[in-house]
């Protein structure tokens, strides 16, 4: 390819190789060079590359009609995913129904108005503001990048955003209170119930947190029983609980949706990247009954929705990607094979250490990197380790996705290992092996500086 291209690209100027076509796990560029999808792309292609009945469903799709409005149709497609999802186990006990958008943005936006609608249905219109975590994604649009505590994508936007976030992640790595769990007391929740005071739960509709921080924390999983105290003190105050598990959900961390590791159900919750794998577009909001019965009642309508909003091409993919994942058993599969792929990291970790902290759930695994494994100091900005591990290890053949480390704000280096469901064992280890080299030869090149 030409060096002027006229596609906009992240980088401007940055060195992207031309994808040409793919197979399962694997991606081939232009050069026929095999690169392993270890990261599905950004945690999205969950069931791997041209899967034949997900390519069936989508001629078969298109075939029957290319377009229909919402307002003026819906489809037996739309209908049957909508159940479908409804019928899920975690699901159908909370009696869900859906909402489908476009993308996980979208689902954040829709759940943030759902969740100040449902109030404003029962005469509490002040309570309209929903609230996050300072380390946190949820979104790139103007609403869910309000939410969402991540200093580097906020930074230039300041004056379009609410500034919103208010709490600390459940970080143990770098527990922000300096604290050890369980002794800890779950500092990080309680510090929920202070923000609650400090604003008023009157001015509150909503708390929403990723059940699994991704990309500004590189996986950060949360200490045993800080949901159930999140949960008992939104209900205590009267404040929504939305889970954003469009990382998360459909099977990434070995459960069908990660707030089942939990048990805890929230009021909404999203989704996206694995709903289609990434074959269409699609994301949705799933709002519960309690929420959604004042909305019938009163005005009788969700005031959101896109043009694209339950088309039926991305409704047929996504419902032919979870009867592939049912069929394959791809959620128990990620279960064993995360746990592989996390003791793997985990003795690789001891044997490298520009490694500070292997963590992970199912087939969602964050590794984060320090300058110095014993302090936990990061490395210096200006080295980028991050995106140079990401070069690196692209150029030997395997894609990862760059995250921060979940230094409040959404600082310090990390990656993001995330492969389809669909990976098998020595597949993981052929992963392991590409990202150990990348690893040594970065170690090589970088000074580990024992002075900090
Ligand atoms: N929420 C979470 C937890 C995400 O990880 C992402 C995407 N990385 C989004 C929302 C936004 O999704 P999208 O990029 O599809 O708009």
């Amino acid at each position: 390819m030409s060096e002027q291209t006229f596609l906009i690209k992240p980088l401007l100027d940055g060195h992207y190789p031309t994808a040409k076509y793919g197979k399962g796990i694997y991606i081939y560029d232009d050069t026929n060079k095999q690169y392993i999808d270890g990261s599905s792309g950004a945690v999205t292609a969950s069931i791997g590359h041209a899967v034949p009945e997900i390519i069936e469903a989508m001629i078969k799709q298109a075939q029957k009609i290319s377009f229909v409005y919402r307002s003026q149709f819906t489809t037996e497609e739309a209908e049957r995913l909508a159940e479908k999802l409804s019928r899920m186990e975690f699901i159908k006990a909370g009696d869900y129904s859906s909402f489908f958008v476009n993308s996980g943005s979208e689902a954040t936006e829709t759940a943030m108005k759902i969740a100040i609608q449902y109030w404003q249905e029962q005469g509490k219109p002040t309570k309209n503001k929903v609230i996050s975590r300072w380390t946190s994604y949820h979104g790139i649009t103007i609403g869910s990048l309000s939410l969402s505590g991540h200093s580097e994508r906020r930074r230039r936007f300041v004056s379009l955003l609410d500034d919103l976030p208010t709490i600390s992640a459940p970080y143990c790595y770098r527990c922000p209170f300096h604290a050890t769990y369980p002794s800890c007391q779950l500092q990080c929740g309680s510090e929920l119930e202070s923000a609650i005071q400090r604003i008023g739960a009157e001015h509150i509709a909503a708390f929403i947190a990723e059940p699994i921080i991704g990309a500004a924390g590189a996986v950060i999983v949360p200490p045993e029983g800080y949901y159930k105290y999140i949960k008992e003190i939104c209900e205590k105050h009267s404040i929504l609980f939305i889970a954003d598990e469009v990382m998360t959900g459909i099977g990434r961390t070995g459960k069908m949706l990660a707030m089942e590791h939990w048990g805890v159900r929230p009021d909404i919750i999203t989704l996206g990247k694995g709903m289609s794998a990434g074959y269409t577009p699609i994301a949705a909001t799933l709002v519960s009954e309690k929420v959604l019965a004042p909305i019938r009642q009163g005005s009788k309508m969700i005031m959101s929705g896109h043009t694209y909003s339950a088309n039926p091409q991305s409704a047929a993919v996504s419902l032919a990607v979870l009867e592939y994942i049912e069929q394959h058993q791809l959620v128990a599969k990620a279960e064993e094979n995360g746990q592989y792929l996390l003791n793997e990291l985990q003795k690789m970790a001891q044997q490298i250490p520009i490694i500070g902290d292997v963590r992970g759930k199912g087939l969602l695994v964050g590794v984060e990197f320090v300058a110095n494994y014993f302090s936990k100091f990061p490395f210096r900005k200006d080295l980028d380790l991050t995106n140079s591990v990401v070069a690196l290890a692209r150029d030997k053949g395997l894609l990862i996705y760059p995250a921060s480390a979940g230094i409040e704000g959404g600082d310090g280096d990390a990656v993001i290992i995330s492969p389809p469901l669909t990976i098998n064992k020595q597949e993981i280890d052929q992963l392991i092996k590409i990202f150990k080299e990348t690893l040594l030869d970065i170690q090589n090149g970088v000074m580990v500086d024992d002075s900090y």
